[in-house]
């Protein structure tokens, strides 16, 4: 099959374009290569499979209609994978525009492109942060996400609603995925398990927010692109019993789903740091601090219903992934 991936270059995009084309798929790959982080990680990821002959890269921004226009109109897609967007919470508090650019103008260009090229499943990126300061846990699809606490989360919310317009107008069949906290090798230097890891190498104080007491449902990329990846061959179908929302009745029968793809199983980030200390046998200089804007407690993720619909079934313990993530990182910045 032939895939279109968006964010290729990006932490999780990468790692699913080596997956789809390790199973012997046809993967094109977009990315603006933008420098909300090093442009070198981001080639460097790209490096491990840009020769692939069954791969072709272009740098191209999602924002830009004409040109994703263009891409859909010279090239047929069986699945859209469309990972790329403006990450990270606290940023989005500081950086609106460029979420709003990426990640609402540039969504919507991907469902145009979808839409004309009547792709037969469009998957795309959302996030566990549309769960806001939820306290139900573990959080399900069918709980209330009306009450984003970041811009980065109203955005993500904002696709899942302009996927289920298209599926419903147009019927596009569109998986949304809610990411829970990835960590692993190549992974993002703004996120928390980098940041720790690298200044504890460097001997550096880490900034422990809420002072320690938050959880996160983190999850290893590996399970990450495993379920993207199952999630993709299983194609929304119209469906008179879905429920959209919780509370809500049956509203909807567009061929749209949005599933928690995570872990399953929240860590406390005290314990998360313990492990990374281990693994680097040091201690780690530590500053407490209070909870920071746009940040939530906890996250838990309940993934019975990507479970029943793919089989996926997250397999990565926090220890083996710690591991692998401090390995890669002590030989990538050698
Ligand atoms: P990432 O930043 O590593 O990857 C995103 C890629 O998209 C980057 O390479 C970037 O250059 C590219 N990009 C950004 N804006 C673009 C644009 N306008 N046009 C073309 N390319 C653009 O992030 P990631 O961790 O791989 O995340 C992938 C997706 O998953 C994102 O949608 C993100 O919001 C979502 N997500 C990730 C996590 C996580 O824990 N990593 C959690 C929840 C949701």
């Amino acid at each position: 099959m032939k895939y279109l991936v968006t964010g290729a270059a990006g932490f999780i995009g990468a790692a699913t374009c080596q997956k789809l084309l390790a199973a012997g798929n046809d993967v094109i790959g977009i990315d603006n290569l933008n420098d909300y982080y090093d442009v070198n990680l981001k080639l460097a990821r790209l490096a491990q499979f840009e020769s692939h002959e069954r791969f072709s890269f272009k740098k191209l921004d999602i924002a830009n209609r004409e040109d994703i226009a263009e891409l859909f109109k010279t090239q047929k897609f069986d699945r859209v994978i469309h990972l790329a967007a403006q990450a990270g919470v606290r940023y989005s508090i500081e950086n609106p525009d460029s979420y709003a650019d990426s990640n609402l103008v540039g969504h919507l260009n991907i469902l145009e492109g979808c839409r004309h090229n009547q792709v037969a499943h469009l998957v795309y990126a959302s996030s566990s942060s549309v769960y806001g300061l939820n306290e139900k846990t573990p959080f399900a699809t069918t709980d209330s996400v009306d009450h984003p606490v970041s811009f980065y989360a109203a955005t993500k919310k904002a696709n899942e609603l302009m996927a289920h317009s298209y599926s419903h107008l147009y019927d596009l069949p569109t998986t949304g995925l809610r990411f829970f906290t990835v960590y692993g090798p190549w992974g993002r230097p703004d996120m928390a398990p980098f940041i720790f890891t690298k200044k504890m190498l460097a001997g550096d104080t880490i900034d422990i927010n809420n002072n320690g007491d938050m959880w996160r449902d983190f999850t290893y990329i590996d399970d990450i692109v495993e379920g993207v990846v199952r999630a993709a061959d299983v194609i929304p179908e119209r469906d008179n019993n879905w429920r959209v929302e919780t509370g809500s009745p049956a509203t909807s029968s567009a061929p749209y789903r949005v599933y928690n793809i995570g872990h399953g199983s929240p860590i406390n980030l005290m314990k998360f740091i313990e492990s990374i200390e281990s693994e680097l046998g040091i201690e780690a200089k530590k500053n407490f601090r209070e909870m920071q804007a746009g940040d939530v407690y906890k996250t838990f993720a309940d993934t019975q219903d990507l479970f029943t619909a793919t089989g996926y079934k997250p397999a990565v313990g926090v220890e083996e992934g710690v591991a692998k993530l401090v390995s890669w990182y002590k030989s990538f910045y050698a």
